[in-house]
């Protein structure tokens, strides 16, 4: 098992052999500092006492003089903030003042390497702090590595307020891996495990993003303002053909894809794959999984990383989950799978009898998490953004079901039957293809990519998260769910009942929640309502659930929330959600205004003053007045909404303002299929996606 990411490659090709260069991994750390120091931060890591501050100076000096030697001028905390997967920095130099000499030094002391201290109170903290109640820390994550990126040693924090409150997305997701360590661990013991001494989560993201060229961004302000068109007839030609994934790269996005991917491997981002996707000028790329703390930066970093690449070579790279209608949009697969120290992966079924029982206990727990707290992790999931691609055909819609693949779920219906519970598994089957070609061991199980959550053989794949989503808060719900349906386990086995009892009820109360069928068609719904799925709708409907009774209950009880955290949380994703549609009404109304209806006034003057009379021309008319007349409730709408009230202005966003956007869209993208494309004031789809092909 990694800790500080120690994976090594000992025999890579020349291209890969600054591979870990600039992350300060364990093993670099090692060789660095004297052997007593790094004993002195072993135990700090692993007590969490601090260092003494001698050891803690030499440690500091000793990174330090690594950083400089990489061409650091100065080092920064990162964090993450409630905003998204933006991280803060705020820039220091090592540079001091020694006081006995007045001089100024080259230094970063034990000090300013573990943790400072900053203004909170600007970040969103969903009223956990007044303005004049500022304080708030960032401490090292020391189970993340500082890597060097330009100029700066980044040392990667946790973000809390005076009060010891959670002011970011890591600081929960690090207390959810806790509890699902200390759940897990109560289970093994149960399930007779005297060894293992901690379990951890690890986390493989795929990232997907559309790259275009930098002028044609810059040329859409609503692509600049709110990271998505928000009008575009679909293009000429999309992605009917199904000739884009896995397409051949063009040969510029393939220059910057491959500068993008060695960067992102010097600082121990091990990307590993990278191809086109479903949608024209759209790609993906993901990593060898990682600890989900770990994995988690990574994402953030790699995110930054494509971004400053593309400001460099004049092209743009968009997260969104929907930048454009009617094609496939961005997400962000989290392969998500439990590890032992010990090397066991409690979702593989294993080779023997008690490794096949203790995968099944494993899956009970979490069918338990997904069937109960499917709230949570729509929750977790749930942006303004990504309410755009749930459910619209592309990714699994926003009701949560566990995907076991046919095998698999017959023998958990068997358990529930009194069947054996450690009897899953089957032989290896072959698929012989031809004369040429060797027979292929195929999994024992299919595919299933309509399912928000399949079992992949060794991991689950949580397929709801958003492209443009800080991984962190998603998987921090995925563990809740998860220690939940652990802890409930243990607790009944505490009280008395036989584990294998447990295994079998919890199967049992559960098994509702496994749909193999095709989680794109309307069978799903029928399928919720019959088995009691929770089915949230909109992201609003779902952040007011993260205060009921049940949830406050659990994510006190698992130690991952306070109760002024959980409210704090869900005004942040509230005010989040009504701020993005707000920022989308105000620019879909400056474009009509200022940018279309000029345009289309003037268009449909042409034909007039010729005299001619057609259908399609006085259809054009017909259109004008239908913008001018929609631009009026657009703006009577956004004139309304709601300040003040989280919750009321989120509700308002999504009840009032989202209709009317749609509606005059409709209109502004009728009047795109038949104006003057000489008069037309902005990029196309097609002109946008199809520069690379
Ligand atoms: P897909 O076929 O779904 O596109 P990819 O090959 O692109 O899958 O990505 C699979 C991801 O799953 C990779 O990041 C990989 O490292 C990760 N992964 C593999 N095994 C595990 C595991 N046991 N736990 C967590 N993640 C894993
Ligand atoms: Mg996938």
């Amino acid at each position: 098992m990694q800790t500080l990411d120690t994976r090594q490659a000992s025999s890579l090709p020349v291209a890969l052999a600054n591979i870990n260069s600039k992350v300060l991994d364990d093993g670099t750390l090692k060789k660095l500092v004297d052997p007593d120091i790094y004993y002195a931060f072993e135990r700090c890591r692993g007590t969490r006492k601090p260092m003494a501050k001698k050891d803690a100076n030499a440690l500091a000096r000793s990174i330090r003089e690594w950083a400089q030697s990489k061409g650091c001028i100065g080092y920064s905390h990162w964090f993450s903030p409630m905003r998204g997967p933006h991280h803060g920095e705020k820039l220091e130099t090592f540079m001091a003042v020694d006081f006995e000499t007045s001089e100024l030094i080259v230094d970063l002391t034990g000090a300013e390497l573990f943790q400072t201290e900053t203004d909170g109170s600007s970040f969103p903290n969903g009223g956990l702090r007044e303005t004049h109640e500022a304080a708030a820390y960032m401490g090292w994550d020391m189970g993340s590595p500082p890597f060097v990126y330009g100029q700066t040693l980044y040392i990667p924090s946790a973000f809390v307020s005076w009060t010891g409150e959670a002011l970011d997305q890591k600081t929960p997701l690090l207390r959810s891996n806790d509890a699902v360590d200390t759940q897990a661990m109560r289970l093994l013991r149960h399930l007779g495990d005297t060894k293992t001494k901690r379990v951890v989560c690890n986390v493989g993201w795929e990232q997907e993003f559309f790259i275009i060229d930098r002028d044609k961004y810059l040329a859409r302000p609503d692509l600049v303002a709110t990271g998505r068109t928000l009008i575009g007839q679909t293009p000429l030609r999309g992605q009917e053909q199904s000739i884009d994934y896995f397409g051949k790269m063009n040969p510029r996005i393939r220059r910057y894809l491959d500068e993008a991917r060695e960067k992102m491997w010097e600082m121990g981002i091990s990307i590993d794959c990278a191809h086109n996707e479903v949608a024209p000028a759209q790609h993906e790329i993901s990593p060898i999984f990682s600890l989900a703390n770990l994995a988690a930066d990574n994402n953030v970093l790699a995110m930054d990383v494509l971004r400053d690449l593309a400001f460099d070579q004049d092209l743009a790279v968009l997260f969104h989950e929907k930048p454009f209608a009617g094609i496939n949009g961005n997400g962000k697969h989290n392969n998500w799978g439990l590890n032992t120290d010990t090397g066991a992966n409690l979702f593989v079924p294993g080779d023997n009898k008690p490794e096949n029982r203790r995968f099944i206990a494993f899956v009970a727990a979490l069918m338990r998490g997904v069937k109960l707290h499917g709230d949570l992790l729509r929750i977790g999931v749930s942006t303004a953004a990504n309410d755009h691609r749930l459910g619209a055909q592309e990714a699994p819609p926003a009701i949560f079901t566990l995907y076991l693949g046919k095998l698999l779920e017959a023998h958990m219906k068997s358990i529930v039957d009194g069947g054996e519970i450690d009897g899953y598994g089957a032989e290896d089957k072959y698929i012989s293809v031809s004369t040429t070609v060797s027979d292929i061991r195929a999994n024992l199980e299919d595919r299933n990519r309509t399912a928000p959550f399949p079992w992949c053989g060794n991991r689950f794949e949580f397929r709801a998260v958003g492209g443009n989503q800080h991984i962190a808060f998603p998987l921090c719900m995925v563990n809740a769910a998860m220690a939940e349906g652990l802890k409930h386990m243990c607790d009944e086995i505490d009280s008395g009942k036989e584990v294998d009892q447990v295994i079998r009820e919890t199967i049992a109360e559960n098994q509702g929640v496994l749909f193999s069928g095709n989680g794109y068609s309307p069978e799903l719904y029928d399928f919720a309502e019959k088995n009691e799925l929770i089915h949230l709708k909109s992201s609003p409907e779902a952040y007011l659930q993260l205060t009921s009774d049940k949830n406050i209950k659990l994510l006190t009880d698992l130690k991952i929330f306070s109760e002024r955290e959980i409210h704090a949380r869900r005004n942040v994703l509230l005010e989040a959600f009504a701020t993005d549609l707000s920022i989308e009404a105000r620019t879909l109304l400056n474009i009509l205004q200022t940018r279309i209806l000029p345009v289309a006034i003037e268009d449909a003057d042409l034909g007039s003053g010729a005299g001619l009379t057609s259908k399609f021309l006085s259809g054009k008319r017909e259109l004008v007045q239908a913008l001018l007349s929609e631009i009026d409730k657009l703006s009577d709408a956004f004139d309304n909404f709601p300040d003040g009230d989280p919750e009321q202005a989120a509700l308002y966003a999504q009840e009032t303002i989202k209709p009317v956007m749609e509606s005059a869209r409709a209109v502004a993208d009728q009047l795109e299929g038949v104006v003057d494309w000489r008069l037309w004031p902005f990029p196309n789809y097609s002109e946008i996606l199809h520069d690379h092909q």
